[in-house]
């Protein structure tokens, strides 16, 4: 999902350029609403810092990922699911699904989830 320069929706998203609804900042990581939910709550969580994909991490991208889980946390106590659960997902690569090439978490929750994912 980049575009012509190169930027992908949630860099523009992160600079501002196009709205989203944010529930969650700090310096580093970016939390916001999906725009197309699976669940009642659907929010992704990105890192400023941009890694295209989980796969592509490196040692040096390791305080970021704690970083990355430690927001999801965040963002679920905040939207009042640490007591009925919920489920965090990332995508990496074409089997996966993957569509946006910007390392994201996805925090879904307020419904039953099935197991195993499709
Ligand atoms: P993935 O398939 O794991 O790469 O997830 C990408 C997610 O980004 C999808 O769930 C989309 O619904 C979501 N998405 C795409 N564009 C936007 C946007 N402008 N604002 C919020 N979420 C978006």
């Amino acid at each position: 999902m980049s575009n012509d320069e190169g930027m992908t929706i949630f860099e523009k998203i992160i600079r501002r350029e196009i709205p989203a609804e944010i529930v969650w900042e700090d310096d580093d990581v970016l939390a916001f609403r999906d725009v197309n939910p699976q669940a009642p709550v659907h929010v992704l969580i990105v890192p400023k810092r941009a890694v295209a994909r989980l796969a592509d991490a490196t040692e040096a991208d390791g305080a970021l990922l704690g970083k990355l889980l430690l927001a999801s946390r965040q963002v679920a106590e905040k939207l009042d699911l640490l007591k009925s659960g919920y489920r965090v997902v990332i995508n990496s690569g074409p089997d996966a699904g993957e569509s946006v090439p910007h390392l994201h978490l996805h925090v879904l929750g307020k419904r039953a989830l099935a197991w195993p994912p499709g």
